[in-house]
């Protein structure tokens, strides 16, 4: 087993390329950059538990890596950023072989390199029995541009990217004994694309979220959103502490909700882990908001609502307005 000073002179060979504002990154007692004048920094951080946040047994190792940082990203483009750099903090238990970690951290550096993004230091402990990964990640965004969920205004469009529930129903499939690496043969073996859609794609929504960094830096780089949050919770959720936070309210359409094939509308309202964007737009933006629909031909936006005055939330469904409560995560109710 390597010792953790090789674990470490191990990643640093692997950390990529240093960007021209980066003085120094991983071996000094701290990294040093030098960010550009007009921008603000952004700082957000993650902490993944196993038998909490991921499973091992049906998590590729690769994937967990990606996800963990993929998750991370999310958080910045939510802000209307763009992600920079990041730090690793990572307690490896006794029984975790050296070539396990290295594919958690190889699927990383990965995602890292695909997105321009710096590992510039972190932290290495061991763990008696699990594995933790903390994930910190600084962006940027020009000055007092970036979205937050406190900002939302009776009136404005709630508009969601992608699809939801796929995660869920990834999660519900991978329980059920469903591995993304059977689907690979199975397509391959009978060149049937017959359950793409129904199991390959939540699979890879569970497993490998995409998080949506353009489009996020280019709703902030526009002032597009009055408000902005990622859907790690859940719709409900998520809608909730948008609510909350600017002290308004909401209506959503059920027809109008993106499900992912597949997935069930509960699963889209209550799944979490879509990481997907969910912003609002002033009644005024609608213009500036079909532009960037075409500009982002491939990445559906879809209006499922409206924020309102007042604090009530509701789903309107086949004619019938029901409270929509905030069923999503919850990490000490699902404790
Ligand atoms: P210190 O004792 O000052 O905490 P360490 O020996 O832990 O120093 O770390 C040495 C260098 O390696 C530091 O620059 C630190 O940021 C980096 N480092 C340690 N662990 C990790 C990690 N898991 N990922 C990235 N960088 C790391
Ligand atoms: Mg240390």
């Amino acid at each position: 087993m390597k010792t953790e000073f090789e674990f470490i002179q191990w990643l640093r060979t692997r950390a990529g390329n240093a960007p021209a504002n980066l003085i120094a990154g991983i071996g000094d007692d701290a990294a040093i950059f030098s960010p550009a004048s007009d921008r603000e920094l952004l700082v957000t951080t993650d902490l993944l538990v196993e038998g909490i946040h991921f499973n091992l047994e049906y998590t590729p190792p690769s994937l967990l890596g990606n996800k963990a940082l993929a998750v991370n990203l999310s958080d910045i483009a939510a802000m209307g950023g763009r992600p920079n750099y990041f730090l690793l903090n990572i307690a490896r238990p006794r029984t975790m072989a050296d070539n396990q970690l290295e594919a958690i951290v190889t699927g990383m550096l990965s995602l890292a390199e695909e997105r321009s993004i710096t590992l510039i230091g972190g932290d290495t402990s061991a763990s008696k029995d699990r594995l933790f990964i903390s994930i910190t990640v600084i962006g940027e965004c020009e000055r007092g541009k970036a979205i937050k969920r406190s900002t939302a205004k009776p009136g404005d469009k709630i508009c969601v990217s992608g699809s939801l529930g796929g995660a869920a129903l990834g999660l519900e499939l991978l329980k059920a004994g469903k591995r993304l690496k059977d689907m690979r043969s199975e397509i391959e073996n009978t060149g049937a694309l017959r359950n793409y859609l129904t199991e390959t794609v939540p699979l890879r929504a569970h497993l490998a979220p995409q998080p949506r960094l353009a489009l996020g830096a280019t709703i902030g780089a526009r002032a597009l959103a009055t408000a902005m949050i990622d859907i790690s919770d859940g719709l409900s959720s998520d809608l909730g502490h948008i609510c909350k936070e600017s002290g308004v309210g909401a209506e959503i359409y059920a027809q109008a909700i993106p499900v992912t094939v597949g997935a069930s509308l509960e699963q889209a309202l209550n799944g979490g882990e879509d990481y997907e964007l969910l912003f609002t737009v002033a009644p005024e933006r609608e213009s500036d908001l079909e532009v960037l629909r075409k500009e982002f031909s491939t990445t559906e936006i879809t209006v499922i609502g409206t924020i309102t005055a007042g604090s009530d939330r509701w789903i309107i469904k086949d004619e019938i307005k029901k409270p929509l409560l905030s069923r999503g995560f919850d990490h000490f109710e699902n404790f």
